[in-house]
């Protein structure tokens, strides 16, 4: 029988490749179905066995998906949501007016645009630092905030944040911990356990991985912070769909499994580009030239498959070379199978200031890449062919 982990104790806990793919309980368990049915319903009979009343707050396909991304993450709870946007309106919406988020500088930029054109209009404050900066942790103290709010590696640039040493400051100032873990996941680096109190996810990236439906999920050991969870998702109507979710549980599924030929093809992309005579630069987090490799060996059990490059380009040649790639597409987007490519300048941060982006590292020249499971010569190849337009 499929199981979410917590009954095998007695047995070998199992490793993470066997909870990405046995769910527990399909909720349809007359009819021996291997994989579990949508349930595409608005309501359920009053007084039904398991608990249901209405999908907002609650459906057995949104459950399946929570279990598995508990047991993936080793915690004890996850909440699903329709987007990663809503996962971080559900964790705001648990915050006060006039609370302060001290957030680390580079974050996602809808997570930017959320705190300075959404949540600061209802008195929610923010400070922006550098956490890789030396002492950046005294602030915790000074300022004592409602929330820390971390990502790494970061994007574009995966600068890799010292997660145990934010959060021990953190918890000796009494401040929750917010980490979202997007471009890792939970099998390259698990915040909980480096002291994080939320570790946030966009599932529409890695976790999903077929880039075919949209959500977000946050997980947590912090029984409080999940019971604030479950009513951010129905009160706020930030719930996904239930087929969305059935489309997550597949994909899951096969997440170790894809995010091994990933980080094996960006690895081995990251290595090439290094060699590459028109390549400035590149940004890979377990590589010797990383700037933070030492916290990055030591908290993640692989570099990841996302590598950024810089190249001797305008915006409009580096633009160019994004465009005459064959097997990367040139998209937003990051984590499916299919390789992606995004030029930060013209697209992700095309609305940033020229001195926030100076100030950042983001560079016309700057291409981030997202490694798909395609064989990887035929993406050297590619990759060669189009840096070919700046000779
Ligand atoms: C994509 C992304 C989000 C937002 O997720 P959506 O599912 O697009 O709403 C948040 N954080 C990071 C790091 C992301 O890459």
């Amino acid at each position: 029988m499929a199981v979410d982990g917590s009954h095998l104790v007695q047995r070998q806990a199992p490793a993470d490749a066997t909870r990405a793919i046995h769910h527990g309980e399909s909720f349809a368990n007359e009819t021996g179905t291997v994989m579990p049915p949508i349930f595409s319903t608005s309501t359920f009979a009053h007084g039904n066995a398991g608990g249901f009343d209405y999908t907002r707050s609650g459906n057995p396909n949104f459950r399946i998906l929570e279990r598995v991304l508990a047991s993936v993450e080793h915690c004890n709870h996850a909440t699903v949501f329709g987007s990663g946007v809503s996962a971080i309106t559900a964790i705001v919406s648990g915050l006060s007016q006039g609370d302060l988020v001290i957030c680390e500088e580079n974050l996602y930029g809808c997570t930017v645009r959320l705190f300075e054109q959404v949540f600061a209009k209802f008195g929610v404050r923010t400070e922006w630092v550098d956490f890789t900066a030396p002492g950046a942790c005294d602030i915790l103290a000074a300022r004592k905030p409602a929330m820390v709010w971390l990502e790494s590696p970061t994007n574009p640039l995966l600068k890799v944040i010292d997660l145990k040493k934010v959060c021990a400051a953190a918890a000796a100032a009494d401040v929750p911990v917010v980490v979202d873990n997007t471009f890792a996941t939970a099998l390259v680096q698990r915040p909980l356990q480096l002291g994080a109190t939320l570790s946030l996810t966009s599932t529409t990236k890695y976790i999903n991985g077929h880039s075919d439906a949209l959500g977000g999920a946050v997980c947590t050991d912090d029984p409080s912070w999940h019971q604030k969870m479950v009513f951010a998702q129905k009160a706020l109507g930030l719930q996904p769909s239930p087929f969305d979710c059935w489309l997550i549980t597949r994909g899951i599924k096969t997440l170790p499994l894809r995010l091994k030929q990933q980080i094996a093809n960006a690895a081995a992309l990251a290595e090439h580009l290094a060699g590459h005579a028109r390549v400035n630069w590149v940004r890979y987090p377990h590589r010797p030239d990383h700037p933070h490799r030492a916290v990055a060996m030591q908290q993640m059990n692989s570099g990841g498959a996302m590598v950024t490059i810089g190249v001797d380009a305008s915006r409009d040649l580096a633009y160019q070379v994004c465009k005459a790639l064959r097997w990367f597409t040139m998209a937003e987007s990051l984590g499916g199978v299919e390789s992606l490519i995004c030029h930060p300048a013209t697209m992700t941060h095309a609305s940033v200031s020229t001195e926030v982006k100076t100030k950042l590292g983001i560079s016309d020249g700057l291409i981030r890449l997202s490694v798909g499971c395609e064989d990887v010569s035929d993406l050297i190849d590619d990759l060669d062919q189009a840096l070919g337009v700046l000779r």
